[in-house]
């Protein structure tokens, strides 16, 4: 099967947006075994989409095109492609209705052109837009003009806003691509997330044992992230579960703790899933994160279940305000140091009365280092109802980077403690 994806939107070749969407479809294609062959990204005019929409009908099975489907003057795909076709455009009520109850519902008044958007090529399945105003559009081009011998061809269009196209993607776009054009052969996937462990050193540890799984048809990959390293685990044919449920179980037992989660699932989300099911709550007490903690937990749906507090605590001041840090284990060991993590974790604990606290503290950089506490130098803290943990870490990174990789192994400190694995030190 061959697809093709031609992201549109001047805003992408002006540097203006990053071009999310490509990495994002791609993903979830792949993980549901259609590989896409061919992505193209063009601007907002006539000339630019003709060309690319028609070269990509001459070649695929199934073209999938973002944005230019809203209500102002450079949304002109859905006119572009319609014209192209050869489908007049019709008024669809059920989506002209959706378009007026979406603004009576915000008590917002209906811009003037919104109901350019209920306009429906001739034939087109509409994917209801659960999260905007513009609809996605499904058409099945049989015969497919611009292919030999006129094999026919899906194309379908999403719009821009990746809050709109993502919830549309997998509740509309997925169950009709399965329906109208399944994948040849059984397709398993499954990634696993690792965090605390490079990916060269992951990919030692679990590589030989995997080697018959390989040999047997296992797809392998890794990815480095900020923080982490997702291994993917893919399979076809009729053996694809049993080889990436035996690639699964090689991989745990090799790195198993390492492991926080599946698919994916953030560690942020972890932890509010893990604390929300034990009944327990966290507070947080940062320094060099700045809040990068708080608010990664409070992404998550749930968060003020689990997290009645976090305190930004920037000067030594703060610290002892509003942490009850001791002005002694200050001037001794300096506000960097694994005595302070521990009372910033142990403070974030008895101030927000909760189960657990962090505490974090260390030198972002890039002024402020020393040969002892060099610039990255960090301490975490973990308080709870057992002996406060407290970790060295060292992450010379820009500061964006740093707030991301501390906050990830604070975290990760936290995840180990409540899976008893790391209490032992
Ligand atoms: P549009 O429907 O083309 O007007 O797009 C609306 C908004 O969606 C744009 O202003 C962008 O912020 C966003 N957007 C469009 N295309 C992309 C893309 N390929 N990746 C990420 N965001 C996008
Ligand atoms: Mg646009």
């Amino acid at each position: 099967m061959i697809v093709e994806l031609v992201n549109t939107g001047t805003e992408l070749m002006l540097g203006r947006t990053l071009n999310t969407h490509q990495q994002w479809i791609c993903r979830q294609l792949a993980d549901a075994g259609r590989v896409v062959s061919r992505q193209v990204a063009v601007p907002d005019t006539a000339e630019a989409i003709r060309h690319s929409v028609r070269e990509s009908l001459s070649r695929a099975d199934l073209v999938i095109t973002t944005g230019g489907l809203g209500p102002t003057s450079d949304d002109v795909t859905r006119e572009f492609i319609a014209a192209m076709l050869g489908r007049p455009l019709r008024e669809d009520l059920e989506t002209f209705a959706r378009i007026h109850h979406y603004f009576a519902a915000r008590q917002r008044a209906e811009p003037p052109h919104a109901q350019v958007q209920a306009m429906v090529p001739e034939g087109a399945i509409v994917l209801p837009n659960s999260c905007g105003t513009a609809p996605g559009l499904a058409i099945e081009v049989d015969p497919n003009p611009f292919r030999p011998g006129g094999a026919k061809s899906w194309l379908v269009m999403l719009p821009g806003p990746p809050r709109e196209l993502r919830p549309m993607f997998r509740e509309s776009l997925i169950p009709l691509l399965n329906r109208v054009m399944p994948v040849d052969e059984p397709f398993v996937c499954r990634t696993l997330r690792a965090t605390g462990i490079g990916e060269s050193q992951l990919e030692q540890a679990v590589a030989p044992g995997l080697k018959r799984c390989v040999d047997a048809g296992l797809e392998l990959g890794y990815c480095a992230r900020i923080g982490q390293v997702d291994v993917r685990l893919a399979a076809r044919g009729s053996e694809a579960g049993t080889v990436v449920a035996e690639a699964d179980k090689i991989v745990r037992s090799c790195i198993g703790t390492h492991i926080y989660g599946e698919g994916e699932e953030e560690i942020e989300e972890t932890i509010v899933r893990v604390l929300t099911a034990r009944k327990e709550t966290l507070g947080l007490a940062e320094s060099c994160t700045g809040g990068c903690l708080a608010n990664r937990i409070t992404n998550v749906p749930g968060a003020s279940q689990v997290l009645p507090a976090g305190w930004v605590t920037y000067s030594n001041e703060a610290k002892q305000l509003c942490l009850g840090v001791k002005s002694e284990s200050l001037d001794r060991f300096g506000a960097v140091s694994e005595e302070v993590a521990r009372e910033m974790a142990e403070g974030a604990r008895v101030k927000a009365g909760s189960t657990y606290g962090i505490g974090i503290t260390g030198i972002a950089g890039p002024g402020g280092g020393s040969p002892e506490k060099p610039v990255g130098t960090v301490f975490v803290g973990v308080a709870g109802p057992f002996p406060t943990l407290v970790r060295r870490y060292l992450n010379p990174f820009d500061r964006e980077t740093f707030k991301q990789v501390t906050s990830q192994q604070a975290m990760d400190l936290l995840r180990r403690a409540l899976q008893g694995a790391d209490t032992a030190g």
